[in-house]
């Protein structure tokens, strides 16, 4: 059996994405920019896109920007806005659990003189609200908090957040990668959010950011004045065309396919949780419909990847940029696992193809695998 369960790392195109796609590789193939019927057919199907996807967050279409991922939306709107507001102020806010594209931005601005304040997290992975009220200053000049988090599930208060940084008057950031198409956003509070097509059935190398009118920011790329000026670069029309039918998809599939995949994520994590040694991470219920998240003691996540490779499962240790490194995930440390914990951990990421059938022959073969992996564990005299 081939179980694939690491759909937070990506997720298979839906076949209609790639129908919908597929005139614009050769047949409709011209340039937004050019004047003529082919020039004309493009510039028609990209504004169409944005369209698509400002309806489904409420938004305005020209507040929708096309991206060649989320990690180029994160780096620009981090850097963009930090550039284009450095005369108010120098000090951004993020979380200690945020994605590398979020820590790597600020890092990077932290060497052209910016000030960043990581926020910690509870046990579950929850930002204090107290905590940011007191952290945002007159010179605060962002806030950048995720949605849900990517390797944990937890769903962060954003509609809170977004009532503080709006109360503060300072501008707020979410990375709504891996919640976008999941669980509904209201864009109420939020200045600018990031998404990624390859996360809810579209093409990779596609994202988009929100920016709200009036909001100040520099471009990233200069050239030829592309998306309003803010990001230079001939669209990629065949991948915005798949990022919006992916989300008429969604707008369609969304609510049934939470509800399918609660009541599958509870089926596997009350079942896995029957394993000794093993632990939940994040929050039972306030996480990603599809996300769960273990920790198993004595054994190293990335043996147990390749044990359930050999029986036909894909997980995850955690996010997938971050399982090259054998530093254990810094989100894992942020919610207070120590190192060997964190080294145990194990994402199992739903998603729409998922079957009960799947998840009741992981529940078969995650036990077992376990238990094996101790046998050659050299914690076992400590274990038994
Ligand atoms: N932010 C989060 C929370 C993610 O999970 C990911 C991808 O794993 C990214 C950002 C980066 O997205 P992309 O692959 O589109 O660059």
């Amino acid at each position: 059996m081939k179980v694939y369960l690491d759909y937070a790392a990506t997720t298979p195109l839906d076949p209609k994405v790639l129908e919908a796609m597929k005139p614009y590789f050769n047949k409709k193939f011209g340039n937004s920019m050019s004047l003529h019927s082919w020039g004309l057919e493009a510039k028609q199907a990209l504004e169409e896109s944005r369209e698509t996807v400002a309806k489904f967050i409420n938004a305005n279409p020209e507040e929708i920007i096309f991206t060649g991922s989320a990690t180029e939306s994160i780096n620009s709107v981090i850097k963009g806005i930090a550039f284009a507001n450095k005369d108010k102020g120098k000090h951004i806010i993020t979380s200690s659990i945020e994605h590398h594209a979020v820590l790597e931005s600020c890092k990077w601005l932290e060497n052209q003189g910016f000030e960043v304040t990581y926020l910690p997290v509870d046990k579950y992975g929850f930002v204090d609200l107290e905590k940011l009220k007191a952290a945002i200053r007159a010179d605060t000049i962002l806030v950048s908090i995720m949605h849900a988090n990517n390797e944990i599930g937890t769903i962060e208060p954003i509609e809170e957040i977004g009532k503080i940084c709006k109360e503060k008057g300072t501008l707020f950031h979410t990375d709504a990668v891996q919640s976008f198409g999941k669980i509904p956003i209201d864009i109420k509070n939020i200045d600018l959010l990031s998404l990624s097509a390859h996360k809810f059935y579209g093409p990779k190398g596609v994202g988009a950011t929100f920016i709200r009118r009036k909001v100040k920011i520099d471009p990233l790329l200069h050239g030829g004045g592309h998306e309003f000026g803010l990001r230079s670069s001939t669209e990629n029309i065949a991948g915005i065309v798949g990022l919006a039918e992916a989300v008429k998809l969604r707008s369609k599939e969304m609510k049934a396919e939470a509800k399918k995949l609660t009541k599958l994520r509870d089926y596997l994590i009350k079942n896995v949780l029957k394993t000794e040694n093993s632990h939940l991470n994040g929050h039972p219920i306030k996480r990603l419909p599809n996300n769960a998240n273990f920790w198993f003691a004595f054994i190293e996540g990335e043996a147990l990847i390749v044990q359930l490779d050999s029986y036909g499962i894909a997980a995850s240790t955690g996010s997938a940029c971050s399982s090259s490194t054998l530093e254990p995930s810094h989100v894992l440390k942020a919610i207070g696992l120590k190192h060997e914990e964190a080294h145990g951990s194990l994402r199992i990421s739903l998603g729409k193809y998922t079957t009960k059938a799947e998840i009741a022959y992981t529940i078969k073969v995650l036990p077992k695998v376990v238990e094996n992996l101790r046998k050659l564990s050299p914690f076992k005299g400590k274990w038994k």
